[in-house]
């Protein structure tokens, strides 16, 4: 028998297996298993990071100031509306950790990220998976699996690994039929990677619902993942929820540094 007491959602738990990083093989290897940037980070993010480093022994600014300044400026949005998170992933984990516990439910379409239900039963609640249609989120099979136990909804768009991803009109049309009651999360990781006009990121969305949560990352396009700095964009009432449990420093200073410097080299 175990003897600590913890959450039985906890047990349930599978710890995440990142990406293959080593090989015996010879031959010239492109890793693709965790979509780490292939070029590198921008020198300038380098730079920036070693003059943060100088001055290490002090704490970051809690409140990512100028960081959240740029991304407002960068994505025209309201910068209070912002929060900082260790990679997108704590930014998923604070909404698990503050919107469900015990006795609610995470929904997650079948091939979403799988840090969705380790970040729900962390919190006590439980993950449920709704089936989708050839490889891609199915907007009714999610409906479906909706009860009053849903607290979450969980959609990256594009979706990793499929690369598939919901139009504005269909995000629109879902989350239409929703409860008001249930946050839908638009994980937009890969948002960067999209320039069909039909897409959205979602930030139109947030400034127009106050149940819908955005998460970006600066792992992907911006090549930072090492350094853990994601971000999210919510109303008034959820990032007053999120700042509670925010760990005061959470974004450390030579990820903020590194991410205004990524943020200001477009040409990189
Ligand atoms: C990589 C990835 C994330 C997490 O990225 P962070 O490095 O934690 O910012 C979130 N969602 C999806 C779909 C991803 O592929």
């Amino acid at each position: 028998m175990f003897q600590f007491k913890t959450k039985k959602t906890i047990l349930d738990i599978r710890p995440y297996v990142p990406g293959e990083s080593k090989s015996d093989s010879t031959e010239r290897l492109v890793k693709l298993s965790s979509n780490e940037g292939a070029f590198g980070p921008s020198p300038k993010a380098v730079k920036a990071m070693q003059e943060a480093a100088t001055n290490m022994h002090r704490y970051p600014d809690g409140d990512a100031n100028i960081l959240r300044d740029a991304i407002a400026k960068k994505n025209n949005i309201d910068k209070k509306n912002i929060i900082c998170g260790a990679g997108s992933d704590e930014i998923i984990m604070f909404l698990c950790q503050a919107f469900a516990g015990e006795g609610d439910e995470v929904l997650h379409s079948e091939h979403g990220f799988l840090m969705y239900s380790i970040y729900a039963k962390a919190a006590g609640a439980t993950p449920v998976s709704a089936p989708e249609k050839d490889l891609i989120a199915d907007p009714q099979a999610l409906l479906d699996k909706v009860t009053d136990k849903t607290r979450l909804i969980f959609l990256a768009n594009p979706n990793n690994p499929t690369g598939t991803y919901w139009t504005r009109q269909t995000v629109v049309d879902f989350h239409t039929r929703l409860p008001k009651n249930v946050i839908l999360v638009l994980d937009s990781a890969y948002a960067e990677f999209v320039d069909d006009p039909d897409y959205t990121a979602g930030h139109d969305l947030v400034k127009q619902h106050n149940n819908i949560v955005v998460t970006r990352t600066f792992s992907k396009l911006y090549g930072l993942g090492g350094v853990r700095l994601g971000w999210g964009h919510a109303s008034d009432e959820i990032i007053d929820i999120l700042n509670r449990i925010r760990g005061p420093f959470n974004a450390n200073r030579c990820a903020q540094a590194a991410g205004v410097a990524a943020l200001n080299d477009d040409e990189f």
